[in-house]
């Protein structure tokens, strides 16, 4: 079971309580966005179970009714065991998705997985138009370039300032310089797409900028933010724009829990108060 302390970011350990969570954040008019905690599988045993896990959670949300989509890792669809593992995977969890009309979201992991990653979004967004989309990171210097090849592809782009560790060859290493990317990525999209942007942050900044580039260009978008981060912004948000929650669950929850924990004080100061129990 996950203690109380965790249970603020983690969903909960089986498919039954995610999809319980589920339910009660679109109750307050929030999206919520599924992962199953998993990455770098070293064998196929734990990637078939994933994906068999992400196949059945698109059938129990089609059949609940429930405003979800799933997001899945590359890594956790086999792509450390080779680019046709993580195809074969991938490709039937989006196909199985797609037959539920339920979305599928990929996660982006560190610069090695940007190509195939890349690659695997934009020929099953564009088989199953509007059924697919990728998360870029403003972090890398090749995010531009991907993002303007991207263009025209009928899927969703989620923009992320970008949370792994990068060298500096290939990311701004530099707090404001991402900042000042992921404002210019965001002015690009808005002024140049149909549609199809999430903007994956928690900054204030970011969201006020995104907002005055919708009023400014009428292009359509969405705000996603983790379970249990600025949840109080995210029901505010709700009431006027599309919000979406990304909530993880799985009885892999420790390292996602003490990254979450340890990336921010207000956060860690939670945890100790529920450890203190004050
Ligand atoms: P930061 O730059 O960390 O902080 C900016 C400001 O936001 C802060 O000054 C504060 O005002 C506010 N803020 C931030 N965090 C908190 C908090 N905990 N409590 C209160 N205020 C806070 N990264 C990837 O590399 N690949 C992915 O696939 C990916 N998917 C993501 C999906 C979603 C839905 C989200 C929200 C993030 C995802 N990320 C992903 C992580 C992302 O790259 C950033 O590491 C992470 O979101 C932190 O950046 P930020 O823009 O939220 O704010």
């Amino acid at each position: 079971m996950i203690p109380p302390i965790a249970s603020r970011f983690v969903a909960g350990e089986s498919p039954a309580e995610a999809l319980d969570h589920v339910h009660r954040v679109n109750q307050r008019d929030v999206n919520a966005i599924v992962n199953l905690l998993g990455e770098h599988y070293e064998s196929r045993p734990p990637v078939r179970s994933d994906a068999a896990e992400y196949r059945s959670l698109a059938e129990d949300i089609a059949t609940s009714n429930l405003a979800a989509s799933l997001s899945v890792k590359p890594s956790q669809l086999g792509l450390d065991l080779g680019v046709d593992v993580f195809r074969e995977e991938l490709d039937d969890v989006v196909a199985t998705a797609a037959d539920h009309d339920v979305f599928v979201w990929i996660d982006m992991e560190d610069h090695t997985t940007t190509d195939p990653t890349l690659e695997a979004f934009e020929e099953l967004a564009t088989e199953y138009e509007h059924g697919v989309g990728v998360c870029v990171q403003a972090n890398l210097k090749r995010t531009r370039d991907d993002v303007e090849r991207l263009a025209d592809v009928p899927g969703k782009i989620r923009f992320v300032k970008g949370a792994y560790d990068e060298p500096a060859d290939v990311a701004y290493k530099d707090t404001d310089r991402v900042n000042r990317e992921y404002e210019r990525l965001l002015e690009y999209a808005f002024s140049e797409f149909d549609g199809g942007i999430a903007v994956g942050s928690h900054d204030p900044a970011m969201i006020e900028r995104a907002i005055e580039l919708h009023d400014e260009y009428g292009t359509d978008f969405e705000i996603q933010m983790l379970m249990g981060v600025r949840e109080d912004a995210q029901y505010d948000l709700a009431e006027e724009y599309e919000v979406w929650q990304y909530a993880p669950y799985g009885d892999r929850w420790k390292s996602y829990f003490y990254r979450r924990a340890m990336e921010r004080k207000e956060n860690l100061r939670f945890a100790l108060r529920a450890v203190l129990g004050r």
